[in-house]
């Protein structure tokens, strides 16, 4: 009750939540009383929590920011929702995003945009703006979310808050709308890396309704929490430190650098030399894979259908005309393109190939170090409208990011302290592959 009256009184502002049903709340709530009671309670049974948009829960409106699934109530629960089910957590709400994921700032919602709760001037990053959002402003102790090309770690970073995006395969995708398949990964977002860690305990696991869920044993994310840092090889790469990162980020990284170093930790400079193939590379490959999901929307079996068309090749192009945003759209045209014959050799293979040299490249910085330390994003929040009528300029944003899930690694981004006008930095930490305990012990060490 005490999160639903935040979310009711600090909502109509910030617009961190696209759906809000009390009821339904109310109900969950009781049920893990009763489990309490009855002597069943795990150790998050009666937590509450906030499931961004993209995430199918059975009765849910389940939007993904867009008009298209603007009536959508989902029929069944997705993993994630079902594995936070069974642990006794309580559904909030469903927080805003930008549609279908695409986006860095949560402009791209068809819900209109999240305010950043440091500066409701700011953007709150993207696309789980809404998740991170309502972390920020305690409307939730914690939210899921999920990472394409940095869609946790830039909103964390944005808001103040930790995000952890996990190794690929270790979150099952299965009932979580499709945006890039090869590339997304759901995560949790919390105050601290110690919540996060709870919360992936729950999230993470095998599933054999994702084909790329990883047959892994299950781990305690926790168990590292307290380890000392002494020794830990922290790789600064020489590519994300130069020309392109703000000032004011660079010195709340560097202050955050010494403060790993007064924990025991070692700073060597490392290089991951092909860092700006990254986004050409994302951007071919995100859209390729984006134009082939997004095909199921046709009107058909459920979404936006439009009210008046003359034939069945209308009612798809009218339907989708109607549902789609901008920024949407303009992904299904690149992914058509670059999968079209005659360009796929030119755009969509050459991008495979980079996405490969990118993940050598850092597997050649892990040879020296075990966590590489990079900014979140080259600048703290902009400005709500500053980057909204220039695509390119929101996907540069994206630099420090898209590595990392075109590698398919793990990363978390924790806050550090503040840039210009008091607005949030966030610190990203990347591992290696499985390494998420040791990302989250090193953040809780920091914290
Ligand atoms: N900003 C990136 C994009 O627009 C990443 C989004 C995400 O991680 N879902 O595609």
């Amino acid at each position: 009750s005490h999160y639903l009256d935040r979310i009711a009184a600090a909502n109509p502002a910030l617009n961190a939540f696209i759906t809000v049903d009390r009821e339904q709340t109310l109900a969950m709530a009781r049920a893990a009383d009763a489990s309490r009671a009855a002597g069943q309670a795990g150790p998050l049974t009666g937590v509450p929590i906030a499931h961004k948009d993209i995430f199918c829960a059975e009765g849910w409106r389940t939007t993904c920011g867009s008009k298209m699934l603007d009536n959508f109530v989902s029929p069944y629960d997705a993993h994630v929702v079902a594995q936070c089910k069974a642990a006794g957590l309580v559904t909030l709400g469903r927080t805003n995003m930008d549609e279908f994921a695409m986006g860095s700032s949560n402009e791209n919602s068809a819900y209109g945009v999240v305010r950043n709760p440091w500066d409701q001037t700011a953007v709150p990053g993207g696309s789980s703006g809404g998740s991170a959002v309502a972390v920020a402003a305690r409307l939730a102790p914690a939210a899921t979310a999920t990472d394409t090309g940095g869609s946790i770690r830039q909103p964390a970073a944005f808001c103040g808050v930790t995000g952890l995006k996990p190794t690929y395969g270790v979150v099952s995708r299965y009932g979580m709308v499709a945006y890039a398949s090869s590339l997304d990964q759901g995560g949790p977002l919390a105050q601290t890396a110690e919540d996060c860690a709870l919360l992936l305990n729950v999230m993470a696991g095998f599933d054999a309704r994702d084909s790329t869920s990883l047959e892994v044993a299950k781990e305690d994310y926790t168990r590292e929490l307290n380890q000392p840092l002494k020794g830990l090889r922290i790789g600064m790469p020489r590519e994300y430190f130069g020309a392109g990162l703000a000032a004011d980020v660079m010195s709340a990284i560097e202050a955050a650098l010494a403060e790993y170093r007064r924990l025991g930790a070692d700073v060597v400079e490392i290089s991951l030399p092909r860092t700006e193939l990254a986004i050409p590379a994302y951007y071919v490959i995100a859209p390729a894979e984006a134009s082939s999901n997004l095909s199921r929307f046709d009107g058909v079996r459920y979404g936006h259908r439009a009210a008046e068309y003359e034939n069945l090749a209308d009612m798809y192009e009218k339907s989708r005309a109607e549902g789609f945003g901008a920024e949407v759209k303009r992904r299904i045209l690149t992914g058509s393109y670059v999968l079209s014959h005659g360009y796929y050799d030119a755009y969509y293979l050459q991008a495979q190939k980079v996405r490969r040299l990118l993940s050598e490249d850092f597997q050649a910085g892990f040879a020296q170090c075990d966590v590489i330390a990079a900014p979140a994003a080259p600048t703290v929040a902009w400005n709500i409208g500053e980057k909204s009528k220039d695509p390119v300029a929101m996907y540069l944003a994206d630099i420090y990011t898209l590595g990392v899930n075109l590698a398919g690694l793990p990363g978390i981004a924790h806050p550090v302290g503040f840039g210009s006008q008091g607005r949030p930095v966030g610190l990203q930490l990347i591992g290696n592959y499985f390494s998420e305990a040791r990302l989250l012990n090193a953040a809780h060490q920091f914290q």
